[in-house]
Parts: structure tokens; C-alpha cells; sequence
């Protein structure tokens, strides 16, 4: 492969099946053999992530691309490297993405514009049309004021994440839909499109059964725990995503490419491991809430056993402050749906928890 006509060195071989997309370190690696799977990594903003992963899988002269990686013009050049690495041909070429965060939606305009096609889940769209619109912003701002934030903490924390998500349909990106246990195809391979809601409502994963092999967006993460923020009231995403790990755990995975990091142990053991750790946490919230009736969420987010700088919360960045809020707050609600707590709305309008009566 010659790419000194882009410039700079990409395509130099890095190992065994593996070539790279430009001297900063990004790889195309080859990361399973059946179905063909190949690993892009592209770079991540804004967060501790190190980076987002897309995989390609190839067969039969098709391509199939799970997730679209951050916005970036380097990532741009990246990926359609990758796919001119591979011999892809754009137009044979279905991008599906897991879930709206921009981090796997944000280089769909280049794929469709080059001639692939574009596909979301049914609940993907929904979350598009939700939360990628300003009202978004506004519904997180004063649900945060609900729960004891103050008025310019609760703007400052929604700014940094509001437009975290993308919609393809203000952005005027092609794309069709599918829904949950539709199948996908990729040559011979074919995968089903299982619901997996919890670190968003509409988030999908894919599924090949008789490889075993998934596909799973942000659903499970090996190098942290993902990040389960609240919806609306009354909605309940911490209940959501532990019935997702259950039923990941016992879908028998065995190759799961997820979209930080790498799979590093048993897919199974992770879930339940993930499982135990958000419940862990629901249980010291519900301690706090017991030892001391009448909080706020806000005075109960440093109650909660994060492993965070409170002592120096104004020197906190605002996205760490947003995830141990948001976080915060999906424990809560979570805790209000299992029927544990209560809330109540003070004169102002705050909300303060008590323990349920048993
Ligand atoms: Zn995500
Ligand atoms: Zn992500």
C-alpha cells in the first residue's frame, strides 16, 4: 500500500494484519477472523477515554461499520484511510450505530456522504429526537435545580453535555432504521439487533449466535464503568442497565467488541461484576438517605462512596462534577422506583428523600 500521496506515512505495517492511519499512532488492526473483524481506533475528546473504537466487518466483498467515532478532521481522514486500507467499497458499506452520543455517530455524514449506508435502531432515532435538541438542555438544567443544584451550577453542568448527542435528521444525514430483533447482514453473517438500554434508553447491541460474537457499543465497558446518567423522572436507567448486564451476562458472549478498550476476560464475569457495582452503590445511597432523612440529591452525591475530590468540587471540572451528579441522581430515581424511597418536594420546590416506610 503507498501512502505518501496523502502527506504523511499511513499503511505501514504494525504487526501481523495490521496497518496504520497516519503517525500519530492510530491502528487498523485485524481483531477476529470469522466473522472478519477490524479494530479502528480513533481519538476521543473530552473525556479520561483514551479513544473510540468503529470495527469493520468484511465479507463477501460487503462491510459492515459498527459506530462512527468523534467528529474530528483527523478522525475523518482515519477512518476512510481504514476503509481504503481494507479494499472497502463505500457503496457496499452499512454503518449501523449503537447509540446517538457523538462519539459513535459523529463521522456518519463522511460514510454517507462517500456512499455507505446509514442505519440506527428504532429507539437510536427516538433518542435523537430527544436529546439532541436544546429543550434537552433545559429539561437536565431544572431537573438538577430539582434536586438541590444550584441555578448556575445546574446551566454550567448541562452545557458540558447537552449536545453530547447527535440527530441525523436536523443534520440532514441519510439514514433508514431498523428495529429490535431485525438482522443485519453482513455476506454470509447475520446479526440480530437486541435492546440494550441503561446508558441510553434506545441503545442496541449486535449479536452473531453462532460465532457468539456482539457488538456492544457503551453498553459494557472493560476499562471503566459506564456512565448510567438520569432520563426523566420517573424513569429508572440504573434498573434499566442492570437488566441489560443480567441479560448480557447470560446471552453466553464469548468476542465482544465494545466501544472503549478492548474485551479483557470473560464478558459475563464483567456484567455481573458492573451489575454488583451499581448496586453497591444504590445500597450506600439508601444508607445515606437512612442516617439522614431530608437531603437533597445534591448534599447526597458526596454520600454515595465516589472516589472524587470533594473537598475541591470548584475545582472540579465540570464533566467529572456532571457524571458524579447525573450518576447521582439515576441512583435516586432508582431507588424511588424499587419503592425504597420517597420524594417529596419542599416549599421551594427541592426535592428531599426519606426512607420508604416498611
Ligand atoms: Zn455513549
Ligand atoms: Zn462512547
Amino acid at each position: 500500500m503507498d501512502g505518501t500521496s496523502f502527506g504523511v506515512a499511513w499503511g505501514c505495517g504494525c504487526g501481523p494484519d495490521c496497518f496504520t492511519l497516519d503517525d500519530d499512532g492510530f491502528t487498523c488492526r485485524k481483531v477476529q477472523d470469522a466473522p472478519e473483524v477490524w479494530r479502528v481506533e480513533l481519538l476521543m475528546h473530552d473525556t479520561f477515554l483514551p479513544s473510540v473504537n468503529a470495527f469493520v466487518v468484511l465479507d463477501a466483498g460487503e462491510a459492515l461499520v459498527v459506530d462512527a467515532g468523534t467528529p474530528d478532521p483527523f478522525n475523518d481522514t482515519r477512518l476512510m484511510r481504514a476503509l481504503v486500507g481494507l479494499g472497502v467499497d463505500p457503496e457496499r458499506t452499512t454503518l449501523f450505530c449503537t447509540h446517538a452520543h457523538v462519539d459513535h455517530t459523529g463521522l456518519a455524514r463522511e460514510l454517507a456522504e462517500a456512499g455507505a449506508r446509514v442505519v440506527i435502531p428504532e429507539g437510536v432515532l427516538a433518542d435523537m429526537r430527544r436529546m439532541a435538541v436544546p429543550a434537552w438542555r433545559e429539561k437536565m438544567a431544572s431537573r438538577m435545580r430539582t434536586e438541590g443544584v444550584s441555578v448556575a451550577e445546574a446551566s454550567e453542568l448541562a452545557d458540558v453535555i447537552w449536545d453530547h448527542a447527535i440527530n441525523f435528521e436536523t443534520e440532514k444525514i441519510p439514514f433508514g432504521t431498523v428495529g429490535v430483533r431485525d438482522m443485519l447482514r453482513c455476506g454470509r453473517w447475520s446479526f440480530e439487533v437486541v435492546a440494550a438500554p441503561g446508558h441510553t434508553p434506545g441503545q442496541c447491541v449486535l449479536w452473531e449466535s453462532s460465532t457468539r460474537t456482539a457488538f456492544l457499543g457503551d453498553a459494557v465497558l472493560f476499562l471503566c464503568s459506564t456512565c448510567i446518567g438520569f432520563w426523566d423522572e420517573g424513569e429508572d436507567p440504573i434498573g434499566e442497565q442492570l437488566a441489560t448486564l443480567g441479560g448480557l451476562s447470560e446471552r453466553g458472549i464469548e468476542h465482544a467488541f465494545m466501544g472503549h478498550g478492548l474485551q479483557e476476560g470473560s464478558v459475563s464475569e464483567r456484567c455481573e461484576k458492573n451489575a454488583a457495582h451499581h448496586e453497591r452503590r444504590s445500597a450506600r445511597a439508601l444508607a445515606a438517605i437512612e442516617s439522614e432523612p431530608g437531603r437533597t440529591g445534591f448534599e447526597l452525591v458526596p454520600a454515595m462512596g465516589w472516589h472524587a475530590p470533594f473537598d475541591h468540587w470548584g475545582e472540579t471540572p465540570a464533566m467529572t462534577r456532571w457524571f458524579l451528579v447525573s450518576e447521582s441522581i439515576a441512583h435516586l430515581d432508582h431507588l424511588v422506583a424499587m419503592g425504597a424511597v420517597r420524594r417529596a418536594r419542599d416549599a421551594s420546590g427541592v426535592s428531599r428523600y426519606f426512607a420508604a416506610e416498611r
